[in-house]
């Protein structure tokens, strides 16, 4: 069993940790922020006791599994023993590249060092280290516990062999890892992206209301979720982050991020988590906001 770190105990961080505790890896969960730590390990109890209630895991294997995490708010002190990192901390480049040139150092050559980075390049993040062939992308999808992918993302010079250890661990996670090639966007937000900025560009433009665009999807192409809604569950300003990172990566008008998406992440309407984007948010309850009414 390969011990592991997740560096970040927020949204995602609480949820890798979940699944490699829940499959046996004993897991060192690091946060700068104590209480982060705190909110994790109440999270992953959380999410632990719900699939026991569905009958998807015994008590014993839940204890078990919260058994297997340790939390740490030193870099050092958790990931100096691990085989895995994988980072999932805040999504900002100069974050990721000063926390992988300090794994460099804390953890042992043979360490693989993941990040769980939704746009920002491997092989940039990669360069700030000495072991760029042992650097690698795990993009996990959220909620990991429920969602089955993993992307998998290869670095100009990610080595076959961290590839195949990466799908592998995957796998025995019983999620599906698929391979993909390092490229602003890689796959899942490539095509995900330019399609939520179409449906908020067709509200800009008065093709059509919140409900209605978010209904056609639904109804039409049997997504679950409509492309408005979802915006506001990743969160507007990180839709607009990973839209700007394919804009300037790629050179190309067509990810240009549409100015009624600017400004709503200029005017603080981030979606579910502040309450107010396309919908507001009352508890469970979601209604058109007052302005698309
Ligand atoms: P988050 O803001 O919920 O959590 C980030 C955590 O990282 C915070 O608890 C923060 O205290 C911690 N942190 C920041 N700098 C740190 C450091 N130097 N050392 C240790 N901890 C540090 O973010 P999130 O939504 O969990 O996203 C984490 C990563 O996962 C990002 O790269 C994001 O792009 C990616 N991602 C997010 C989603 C999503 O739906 N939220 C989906 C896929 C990928």
């Amino acid at each position: 069993m390969k011990n592991v770190a997740v560096v970040g105990a927020g949204t995602m961080g609480n949820g890798i940790a979940h699944v490699f505790a829940q499959f046996g890896h004993p897991v060192a969960l690091i946060d700068t922020s104590a209480e982060a730590l705190q909110r994790a390990t109440d999270t992953i109890a959380k999410n632990l006791d719900r699939q026991v209630t569905k009958g998807l895991l015994t008590e014993t294997d839940r204890h078990a599994a919260l058994n297997r995490i340790t939390t740490y708010t030193k870099l050092d002190e958790g990931a100096a023993s691990a085989q895995l990192v994988v980072e999932a901390a805040s999504e900002n480049p100069e974050v990721k590249t000063r926390l992988f040139a300090q794994l460099d150092g804390i953890c042992p050559p043979e360490t693989i060092l993941a990040t769980n980075t939704s746009s920002i390049s491997i092989t940039r993040i990669a360069a700030a280290t000495h072991r760029a062939d042992r650097v690698i992308g795990m993009h996990f999808m959220n909620p990991v516990p429920v969602m089955k992918l993993v992307e998998v993302i290869r670095g100009y010079a990610t080595s076959d062999a961290t590839t195949a250890t990466v799908m592998q661990l995957a796998q025995g996670l019983q999620k599906t890892p698929v391979e993909v090639n390092d490229y602003p966007g890689f796959i899942a937000n490539r095509i995900l992206m330019p399609m939520i900025n179409e449906a908020v560009s067709s509200l800009y433009e008065g093709v059509a209301g919140v409900a209605e665009i978010d209904t056609v999807m639904k109804l039409g192409m049997a997504h679950p979720m409509g492309p408005l809604q979802l915006a506001d569950f990743i969160g507007l300003d990180i839709c607009l982050s990973i839209l700007e990172v394919m804009y300037q990566g790629f050179g190309n008008p067509k990810y240009a991020p549409c100015p009624l998406l600017v400004n709503m992440v200029r005017a603080g309407h981030l979606g579910a988590k502040t309450g107010r984007g396309f919908y507001e948010y009352q508890g469970k309850e979601a209604t058109v906001a007052a302005r698309f009414r």
